[in-house]
């Protein structure tokens, strides 16, 4: 194997690439993780994750997945035989579906087209008909990072009040946090569910639940059986800054810088720079004469592109020849739309000059790759950046 020169494009739409200041945190000397020295990095990370999150509630961090921290969510609030309404939102939604089947959960599945957020009047008229109110949770993803759909959370809250329900509300934003807006209080989330290789620019390895004191009372009383899981084995020690086991020492060193950078930029900024981006990309994407798999207009994703195939080409036989070609990985289609979609992540430590190199190498792409097209995204994204300059310059 040949060197290739240069930085590689890792433009999936999760794990995002790593920004140096985070690499170099982590490669600290791991430290006794029940010596002096380690409450401080694991409170600093506790109570920054609070605000990363906008809550006062609980924050637990488990050396995992963000699939651990679904398991999490679950075990600690359902017990078995319990019914959970969940969206349908795209592949993610699927997953987590199955998961609750397979943990003995009775879920029901409200059917989504892949091409937009949840429906919170579906949500409303399924938890009026409760009339039992036998539904213990609700279960949406914030971001489906499958569709690049972004579900309204707080309208989902709306509605579960609206219909009189006392079902927790739970939101996957493994792939929206800290890239586009989440506010845990004052949307009324019960129980997050999230990961650190997404926006959060860390390597894979944590997970991460917020839990409201509302669905840590239910998991005092209930929930199943678990151990590794248990929030309440979590919350003794992590008053002091500890863990009941071994943490992700080393990741943890990075998730202290990565909050602390979220800060430096500012939260707002890191939005506002997701969704401009997110912009410049569908505007490329209609350049090209394709069409962006998210139909719901105003649910489009900052984090992520999905982009259709014309009919007849290969999402995958594009992204092999963008990867020969430029040296980018693009996210695959997933499931239902495998081979049909690619996905280009656009999250993370992310500049204008990234996702122009970006776009370049899918539009070269499109053409080595025979696929039909106009040669005009590069130009109609750099349109829509100079319309919208970041908002750091412009306050300038
Ligand atoms: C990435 C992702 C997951 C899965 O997280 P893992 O870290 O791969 O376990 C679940 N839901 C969403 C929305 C995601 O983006």
């Amino acid at each position: 194997m040949s060197r290739r020169a240069g930085r590689h494009f890792l433009q999936i739409p999760g794990p995002s690439a790593v920004p140096d200041r985070i690499l170099r945190a982590i490669s600290a000397q791991t430290i006794d993780h029940r010596g002096p020295d380690f409450a401080e990095v694991g409170r600093t990370a506790l109570e920054g994750m609070k605000t990363i999150f906008r809550t006062e509630a609980h924050v637990f961090i488990f050396p995992a997945s963000g699939t651990g921290a679904w398991e999490a969510a679950l075990v600690n609030t359902l017990a078995e035989g319990d019914r959970v309404l969940m969206y349908e939102t795209g592949h993610f939604a699927t997953l987590w579906k199955k998961m609750a089947e397979r943990l003995g959960l009775a879920p029901e599945f409200i059917e989504g087209d892949w091409r937009g957020g949840a429906d919170p009047e579906a949500i409303e008229a399924r938890l009026r008909a409760d009339t039992g109110q036998e539904i213990k949770a609700v279960c949406v993803v914030h971001n489906e990072t499958s569709t690049g759909s972004v579900s309204p959370v707080a309208d989902v809250r709306a509605a579960i009040d609206a219909a009189g329900h006392p079902a927790l509300l739970m939101v996957d934003s493994i792939s929206g946090l800290a890239s586009i807006d989440f506010r845990f209080d004052e949307w009324g989330v019960d129980v997050c569910v999230s990961g650190s290789q997404k926006g959060l620019m860390l390597p894979p390895g944590l997970s991460f639940n917020a839990v409201s004191d509302k669905a840590m009372a239910v998991a005092k009383e209930g929930g199943m059986r678990r151990s590794y899981w248990d929030w309440t084995d979590m919350a003794g020690p992590n008053a002091t800054g500890y863990f009941p086991y071994t943490p992700g020492t080393n990741l943890l060193y990075g998730l202290n810088e990565a909050i602390a950078m979220l800060h430096e930029e500012g939260l707002e900024n890191v939005f506002a720079r997701h969704a401009r981006h997110g912009a410049a990309t569908r505007a490329a994407v209609r350049g090209w004469g394709l069409e962006v798999l998210c139909a719901r207009q105003g649910q489009e994703s900052g984090v992520l592109t999905a982009v259709m195939m014309p009919e007849g080409h290969s999402a995958d036989a594009l992204r092999a020849t963008v990867l020969e070609q430029s040296d980018i990985s693009l996210g695959n289609g997933l499931s239902k739309v495998a081979d049909r979609v690619f996905r280009i992540g656009h999250l993370g430590d992310f500049n204008d000059a990234m996702l122009l190199a970006t776009l370049t190498g899918v539009e070269r792409g499109l053409a080595r790759a025979g696929v039909p097209h106009e040669a005009r995204g590069v130009a109609e994204a750099i349109r829509v950046l100079d319309e919208t300059d970041p908002p750091a310059l412009a306050a300038e």
